[in-house]
C-alpha cells in the first residue's frame, strides 16, 4: 500500500493552497539537499519541454535526466503535412544533442520499464535504476490494438494508424501515393478522447490534397467516425466542397452503424450500412489510452488516463510525480503538442519551485491547433485555459469562421508554420 505516497485531490489542493505544496504529503523535501534529481520519461513534446525548462530555469541547481529510447524524434504534429506533401520527413525530425548539452542534460536512450513508486526509482530495459525527487511523465499515448475487430498489432502495415509518427507516416504516404485514379480509401477514426481531435480530418484534407495534384481526382475518401461529430466539422465541410467536390464523404454512428470487421488480407471494411471491399487504402486509427508505463504504475484511472492537479500538472495519485501531455487528464484542453508544452511549463515550475525553493506563478495555459485544408488555407481553434478546482477550464475559446477571407486563411497557415518552428526550437533547444 502506497499510503504515504497517495494524495486525494482535495488533500494537494488543500496543500497547495496552505502555501505547502504537496511536500508534506508527498517524499521529503529536499531544498538545501545537493543537486535533487528529477527524471523525465519520454522526449516527446511534453517531456522535452519540461527536461529543457526544468535544467534551464534551475540554472543546473537541479539534475535531469530524460529518458527516450529513440534518438531522432519524428513529430506527429505537422506529420498529415508530410502526407500532402508539404513537408519532408527531414522537416520533420529532431535530435536530443543541442537539448542535451545546451542545458546540461544527462540523456539516458532507453525505455523506462517499471517506476517503483515507494523507492522512487525509475527501472529501464537495460537494468539501469534511475532514483528521483520528482518524476515527470510524458510517455504519450499507447494504442489500443484490441479497439477495431479484425484489426491489430500485426496488420498495421497493411492497414496503417500512423498515428505515432516515424516508419508508420512514411508507409502510410507511400500506400496514398500508391493508389490509383477512382481508388477508395477508407478511414476508420477514433473514438473520445484521442491525440489531436482534428487531426484525422486533417489528415484527410492531405490526403485529398495529395490526390488532386497528381491529377486523381476520381478518388474517394470515406471516413467512418464513430463520433456523432468532430473538431471544427462545419469548417472541414465547407473546406471538402471548396477545394475538393463529391471527394470525401463522412459517415457517423447513425449511418454507418459501426465497424463489424476489417480484412486486413483483402483491405474489406465492413459496416452495418455497406462493405468496402478491396480498398485502394484503409487507415485505422483506433482507440487510445496513457502510455503504458503511466498505467502500469496506477497513476491512471478508469478511463485509461492520468488524473492531474490541475493548477501544478501533479498526479493526482503521487505527490512525487507530474505527468503531461497526451498521458494526462487536462480538462477543456485537447490532446496536442501546444497542450503538452504549455502544461510542461507549468509542471518545470511547480517541480524548480518545490526542489529549488525559488519562486513559482499561478498556472496559465494555451493551446491552438491549426488544420490545413488545401494550399495557404488554414483553420484554427484554440483558448486560454485555467485551473479551477475540478479540471483545467477554458477561458477565451476562438475559432475560425466560415466566412474568413482568404487573407486570414493565409495568415493562420504563416502563424502555424511560425508556430512549429517555434514549439521545434522551445522542445529540443
Ligand atoms: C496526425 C497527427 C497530427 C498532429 N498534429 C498536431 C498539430 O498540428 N499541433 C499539435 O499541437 N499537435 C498535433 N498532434 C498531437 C501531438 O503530436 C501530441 O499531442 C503530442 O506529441 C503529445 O506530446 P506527448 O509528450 O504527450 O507525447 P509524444 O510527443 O508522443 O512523446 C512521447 C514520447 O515518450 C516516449 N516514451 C513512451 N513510453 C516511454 C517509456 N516507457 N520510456 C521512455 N520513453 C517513452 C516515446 O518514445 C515518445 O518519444 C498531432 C498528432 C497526430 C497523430
Amino acid at each position: 500500500m502506497r499510503q504515504s505516497h497517495r494524495l486525494s485531490r482535495r488533500a494537494a489542493l488543500a496543500g497547495l493552497a496552505a502555501g505547502t505544496g504537496a511536500l508534506a504529503l508527498g517524499g521529503p523535501a529536499v531544498v538545501g539537499q545537493a543537486r535533487p534529481r528529477v527524471v523525465v520519461v519520454g522526449g516527446g513534446a511534453g517531456g522535452g519541454t519540461a527536461a529543457r525548462y526544468i535544467a534551464k530555469d534551475s540554472a543546473g541547481a537541479i539534475d535531469v535526466t530524460l529518458v527516450e529510447p529513440n534518438r531522432r524524434f519524428v513529430t506527429c504534429f505537422h506529420s498529415n503535412l508530410y502526407l500532402g506533401g508539404y513537408k519532408t520527413i527531414e522537416d520533420l525530425s529532431h535530435g536530443y544533442e543541442t537539448l542535451a548539452t545546451a542545458n546540461g542534460i544527462t540523456m539516458a536512450h532507453d525505455s523506462a520499464s517499471a517506476i517503483d513508486r515507494d523507492a522512487r526509482v525509475v527501472r529501464l530495459l537495460s537494468g539501469q535504476r534511475l532514483s528521483y525527487d520528482r518524476l515527470v511523465l510524458s510517455p504519450g499515448i499507447d494504442l489500443r490494438y484490441d479497439s477495431v475487430p479484425g484489426w491489430g498489432q500485426d496488420h498495421e502495415q497493411r492497414m496503417p494508424h500512423a498515428w505515432q509518427a516515424g516508419p508508420q507516416t512514411e508507409l502510410l504516404r507511400a500506400q496514398l501515393d500508391a493508389v490509383p485514379d477512382g481508388g477508395v480509401i477508407v478511414m476508420i477514426a477514433p473514438p473520445n478522447p484521442y491525440r489531436c481531435p482534428p487531426g484525422p480530418y486533417e489528415r484527410v484534407s492531405m490526403f485529398a490534397a495529395r490526390l488532386t495534384k497528381a491529377r486523381k481526382t476520381r478518388c474517394k475518401i470515406v471516413i467512418i467516425d464513430p463520433k456523432e461529430s468532430f473538431s471544427k466539422q462545419a469548417l472541414f465541410e465547407q473546406g471538402w466542397e471548396r477545394h475538393y467536390r463529391g471527394m470525401v464523404e463522412w459517415l457517423g454512428p447513425k449511418i454507418h452503424d459501426g465497424v463489424k470487421r476489417v480484412d486486413p488480407a483483402t483491405l474489406t471494411v465492413e459496416t452495418g450500412f455497406e462493405t468496402y471491399k478491396e480498398a485502394a487504402l484503409v487507415n485505422v486509427i483506433p482507440a487510445q489510452w496513457a502510455g503504458a508505463i503511466a498505467r502500469n504504475a496506477g497513476l491512471a484511472n478508469a478511463s485509461g488516463y492520468c488524473p492531474i492537479d490541475p493548477a501544478s500538472m501533479r498526479s493526482a495519485i503521487d505527490a512525487n510525480i507530474f505527468i503531461v501531455g497526451d498521458a494526462c487528464i487536462a480538462g477543456d484542453m485537447p490532446r496536442s503538442a501546444f497542450s503538452a508544452n504549455s502544461q510542461a511549463k507549468v509542471a518545470a515550475m511547480a517541480v524548480r519551485g518545490e526542489l529549488t525553493g525559488s519562486r513559482t506563478f499561478p498556472a496559465r495555459y494555451s493551446n491552438t491547433c491549426w488544420s490545413l485544408l488545401w494550399d495557404d488555407d488554414t483553420i484554427k481553434v484554440g483558448g486560454q485555459f485555467e485551473p479551477r478546482p475540478d479540471k483545467i477550464t477554458s477561458t477565451a475559446p476562438f475559432i475560425s469562421q466560415p466566412g474568413d477571407s482568404a487573407e486570414t486563411r493565409r495568415q493562420n497557415q504563416a502563424e502555424n508554420m511560425g508556430w512549429y518552428a517555434g514549439l521545434a526550437a522551445d522542445i529540443f533547444g
